[in-house]
């Protein structure tokens, strides 16, 4: 399995399926209800606490999905006449959220600063401007380039929100997401943004901020209030993922030394990995029909990656998309990695002089 986003590779650890045991052998399967009414248990505030302290923010709020929490964060706190700005690499949920909003949305073009400056300058001085991106995007596997973001953000008075859906467990001190990752301070970043479904081994998504945005979310935000809450197992799921990650530093430096010998090995074999700066390596490809003779052939020869093409990305971006997690073997890498190069000798995929072998 080269694409899933369990970065972490918990997912069937025995400790966290102890954990969603235990909970479903004490709360049940469901809450049978939305946070605000009667779905709130008390391992839903202990994970909220949890968060918090590991965060290092005033406050946190689990929704049911991540999807969810930019549903219902953006228009909550948006509205007209405000501007918010988006990367053009922006996940699909962020769209979503700027949808449901009567904010007006514009772009700059991915991670580029010039462009994120032009859009700033066209923004009326008094307007409410928020800044939405992507921690780690989630195709290419690069890093936004926050500390720029911050500080044009304070040049031109706009408000930071940064969904580090595939950043927390990944990049930053103990896997803390982007701002950890580049030394930025917590008031320099005033939204962080999550998933559950990634590195924490379960389903569900969060906010954090200060108190009085997050107690301002609790009460305003649709999708918080007006959806069940996540299941006790959910929330037990992530709770002991993030004490494993806060006490075995080893599972962050297994992520990481596969990620390196994984880009090390590929781009000796020739294979492009562009600007990928974490465990989501896109091989590209860039041929439409290739891209998917190559994950077809790598399904018959067991290997599963994801395809990328458009309406993803452009057309001369085909890749497949090779993620690693911290359980892998280097063996299994290995034979996957030799599996990818055969079958791209095979179809003919162009590969650049290798730099080594
Ligand atoms: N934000 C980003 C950046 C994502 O990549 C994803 C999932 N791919 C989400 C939000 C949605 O998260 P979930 O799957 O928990 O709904």
């Amino acid at each position: 399995m080269f694409g899933s986003n369990s970065y972490l590779g918990q997912n069937n650890d025995p400790r966290v399926k102890e954990a969603c045991i235990q909970a479903i052998e004490k709360y049940g399967s469901g809450c049978g209800g939305s946070r605000f009414l009667n779905g709130t248990i008390d391992l839903h505030v202990q994970l909220e606490e949890q968060l918090a302290r590991f965060f290092r923010r005033e406050a946190v709020i689990a929704y049911s999905t991540g999807f969810q929490v930019n549903l219902g964060v953006i228009p909550a706190i948006t509205g007209r006449g405000d501007i918010i700005i988006l990367d053009t690499h922006d996940h699909a949920s962020i769209l979503e959220g700027c949808s449901l909003s009567q904010a007006t949305t514009v772009f700059f073009k991915h991670n580029d600063m010039k462009s994120l400056e032009s859009k700033l300058k066209g923004c009326g001085k008094d307007a409410f401007k928020l800044i939405v991106i992507d921690g780690v995007f989630s195709m290419e596997g690069d890093i936004a380039r926050l500390p720029e973001i911050v500080q044009l953000a304070k040049e031109y008075n706009a408000t930071v929100f940064c969904d580090c859906a595939h950043a927390v467990g990944v990049i930053g001190e103990q896997g803390r997401g982007t701002h950890s990752h580049f030394g930025l301070s917590n008031d320099e970043v005033e939204l962080m943004g999550g998933t559950f479904s990634k590195s924490f081994a379960s389903l569900g998504g969060f906010i954090s901020g200060d108190s009085d945005t997050i107690n301002y979310l609790k009460h305003n935000s649709r999708s918080f209030i007006f959806s069940a809450s996540m299941t006790p197992a959910s929330v037990a799921a992530v709770m002991k993922s993030l004490e494993i990650l806060e006490n075995d530093p080893q599972v962050l430096q297994n992520l990481w030394d596969n990620t390196h010998f994984a880009v090390e090995s590929l781009n000796n074999l020739g294979f492009d990995t562009g600007a990928t700066e974490t465990p989501i390596i896109p091989i590209y490809i860039r041929d439409y029909e290739k891209t998917f003779q190559m994950s077809a052939r790598l399904i018959e020869e067991n290997v599963f990656v994801n395809t990328v093409v458009p309406p993803a990305v452009r057309p001369e971006e085909t890749m497949i998309r090779f993620s690693l997690m911290a359980t892998h073997s280097k063996a299994q890498i290995e034979e996957a990695i030799n599996k990818i190069h055969k079958i791209a000798k095979e179809i003919d995929v162009p590969l650049n002089e290798p730099t080594s072998v």
